[in-house]
């Protein structure tokens, strides 16, 4: 192999910058020619590719967000728009292309892969809802911006006494919620895994206030339902009322915490180093601090398992 592309697609992250670095460092260092597909799969079809330098991921490190720009490609979704992607790389004459993105944009990897264009994905989305890897790049950074924001709800929710439902990102992985909500300290955790039972919130922030309790975090995965419905469900059980905040698309943006820059750096060297051994069609993932790499047509057959036991416990502790 003697010239691969790189391509960031669907939502971005914060660290996405950091692995497209690692990816353009790893291939030069060993001797690969680099290019970088601009708006994902809709740069792919247009042919908006450049050849990147050294230079051209020099300063990114700690940026968030992406260099390559982030799109959403309908036309991506079907056989035309993947033959167009397929003869664009041709042209270039790139033998492998690197996926930096969230699931929908592993399906894209994955249809190439199927059309004998070896891909190699690795998992760039702050939900960390992608099957065969303990996290994705850009949940770290998410976490600490909800937890941010958490530390400063909870000063003016103890000053008023009030209960605050904080709507955080997650539509299908209540990963975020979870997380933040353990680490904030939310006494009541809401996620699209397990659906919740309004008497037993009631009942929890009940027996809290009678132990004294006069303020309440509430932490709600947007897969459940809204922030505001979420209050009014409860304003009508108990005639509560409580602030909403929508953390929105903050939760997107930032420099990249330490830790995501450095899983970016390991997975993006390691998906070149795949390319490098022939191996195209494989998704990159971190299980137990150890770099993994699966079948990408056969990810999606395993389960992302959101951690169930932390569940339990943030349960424990928020009595
Ligand atoms: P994310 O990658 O963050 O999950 P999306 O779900 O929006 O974001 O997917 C990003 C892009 O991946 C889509 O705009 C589309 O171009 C491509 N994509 C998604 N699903 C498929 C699919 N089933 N087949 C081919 N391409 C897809």
């Amino acid at each position: 192999m003697k010239r691969i592309g790189v391509l960031t697609s669907g939502g971005d992250a914060p660290g996405m910058n950091a692995a497209v670095r690692a990816v353009v460092r790893k291939a030069i260092y060993h001797g690969l020619e680099v290019y970088g597909v601009y708006q994902g799969y809709n740069g792919l079809i247009n042919g908006n590719i450049k050849k990147l330098e050294l230079g051209s991921v020099g300063d990114i490190i700690h940026r968030g967000g992406t260099i390559l720009r982030s799109a959403r490609c309908e036309e991506f979704k079907t056989k035309e728009g993947q033959a167009k992607g397929i003869e664009q790389l041709k042209k270039f004459g790139i033998e492998g292309l690197v996926v930096i993105g969230g699931d929908g944009s592993y399906r894209g990897a994955q249809k190439l892969t199927e059309q004998g264009f070896p891909c190699v994905g690795i998992p760039g989305t702050i939900d960390n809802d992608i099957p065969g890897t303990d996290f994705t790049i850009g949940f770290d950074t998410a976490l600490n911006t909800v937890i941010e924001a958490i530390d400063k709800i909870r000063d003016t929710a103890t000053s008023h006494e009030r209960t605050f439902v904080i709507e955080v990102m997650g539509r299908d992985a209540g990963d975020i919620a979870l997380w933040s909500g353990l680490a904030g300290g939310a006494e009541t955790i809401l996620i699209p895994e397990d659906p919740f039972n309004i008497d037993e919130i009631v009942e929890r922030l009940r027996k809290g206030q009678e132990r004294g309790k006069k303020h309440s975090i509430i932490v709600v995965a947007e897969g459940v339902m809204s922030g505001t419905e979420f209050a009014q469900k409860l304003k009508d059980a108990t005639n509560m009322e409580t602030r909403v905040s929508v953390l929105g698309h903050i939760q997107r943006g930032g420099s990249p915490t330490a830790f995501d820059r450095v899983l970016a750096s390991r997975l993006g060297a390691r998906a070149v180093e795949l390319l490098l051994e022939g191996k195209g069609g494989r998704a990159v993932g971190i299980v137990n601090n150890k770099l993994v790499d699966y079948d990408i047509l056969e990810l999606f057959d395993m389960p992302h398992q959101l951690d169930l036991k932390m569940y339990e416990l943030s349960k424990e502790l928020s009595i």
